[in-house]
């Protein structure tokens, strides 16, 4: 595709790298078949092309975002099933991350968008304050009908009741099972428990450390490593991502340097596909680049990790057919596929695939 970007506006190393993946699509629109927006509205600007050039025309004019804009940009999933698709290696997740910063710096979304988005973005990443939400959501449950629209489809998402936090975790270390019956260690790992998923589902990262454990592999968690900053990032807002992607950071090198680590897992496929990102994210940044990089080599999805030490093999056949479902950050964007059927059917199950999975999300 041509550009028009004049000298200084490629000066800017972030339009310089849009420029590069602009550059790079030819329009083939092979990407429409595999985008779930454009399968379901028929809209080629509710496609990855029509996304495209929506976003070159943005950037090229260095214009703020218009309602047009931000409506496509919002609609996109970032499946990034588009990125897997295209032939001439596009990197849509960089462009679409760009463009959301660029919506959110320079389109006025209508007042209580702006609201909504900015409880959510001070909510979400910080379990303390998501817990205690969600809890208020819960008790105003039962009264939901009394509420209409986005609030009322909130509140019936609410869980009525919270699970029970197995653990805070945060700063402690699991110990390798074995190691007392005189078994080696076989590794030591940092485990990222994330923000909205331990208060929703703290038994995932429990099963993780239990798991790891047994199979001879010390847990840490460092207590400064919270949110990643994925969500607040998918919403464009990239200085507050930038701040808490530094925490973990900062909190991970520590620890590697105090007490050495061999990967840093993780068990949100999202959350692992934006810290694979952050070694790019920082690239230019004198102090945190190579910190930043060091922490997207050593990131792991937790199926890629077991699959690279070895899953002890199931006693015997569960019996049980599974289908498997991969989550689409997984699969496009960590372009992890077959590592969760093999272990599954390390596990004892029979895993079949689920139709057309790589364009659906799950859920
Ligand atoms: S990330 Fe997904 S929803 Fe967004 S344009 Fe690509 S395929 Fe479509
Ligand atoms: S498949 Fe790639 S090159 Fe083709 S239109 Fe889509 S983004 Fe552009």
């Amino acid at each position: 595709m041509q550009t028009r970007f004049t000298a200084e506006q490629l000066g800017d190393p972030a339009i310089a790298d849009c420029e590069r993946n602009l550059r790079a699509c030819v329009h083939c629109g092979f990407c429409l078949a595999t985008c779930p927006t454009y399968t379901l509205l028929g809209d080629e600007l509710d496609s990855p092309r029509g996304r495209i050039y929506l976003i070159k025309d943005m950037l090229e004019h260095d214009r703020p975002a218009s309602a047009e804009v931000a409506l496509h940009v919002d609609r996109c999933l970032s499946c990034l099933a588009c990125q897997t698709t295209c032939p001439s290696g596009v990197h849509y997740q960089h462009l679409i991350d760009h463009a959301r910063a660029h919506v959110e710096e320079t389109f006025q979304r209508p007042l209580l968008d702006r609201l909504l988005r900015d409880v959510l973005a001070r909510l979400l990443p910080y379990p303390g304050r998501f817990r205690l939400a969600l809890r208020l959501a819960g008790l105003a449950r039962p009264f939901r009908s009394l509420f209409t629209g986005r609030l009322a489809a909130m509140l019936a998402l609410a869980p009525a009741r919270l699970p029970r936090q197995e653990a805070a975790f945060a700063g402690e270390v699991f110990p390798a099972l074995g190691i007392a019956e005189g078994g080696p260690r076989r590794g030591r790992v940092a485990l990222l428990t994330g923000c909205a998923q331990k208060v929703i589902a703290p038994s995932i990262n429990a099963a993780t450390i239990r798991l790891l454990n047994r199979h001879g592999i010390e847990v840490v968690v460092p207590p400064a490593a919270g949110c990643c900053g994925a969500i607040v990032h998918h919403m464009g807002r990239a200085p507050q991502a930038r701040a808490l992607a530094l925490d973990t950071i900062r909190a991970w090198n520590d620890e590697a340097a105090a007490r050495g680590l061999d990967a840093i897992v993780v068990n949100t496929s999202g959350c692992g596909t934006e810290i694979k990102d952050y070694g790019h994210i920082f690239r230019e940044d004198p102090v945190w680049a190579e910190p930043a990089a060091r922490v997207s080599r050593l990131a792991r999805d937790i199926s890629e990790y077991l699959a690279e030490i070895g899953l002890k093999p199931a006693v015997e056949e569960s019996g049980l057919t599974v289908a498997y479902h991969s989550a689409c950050s997984l699969q496009h964007g960590q372009k992890v596929t077959g590592q969760p059927k093999a272990l599954l059917a390390a596990a004892g199950f029979t895993v079949r695939d689920v139709p057309e999975a790589e364009l659906l999300p799950p859920g």
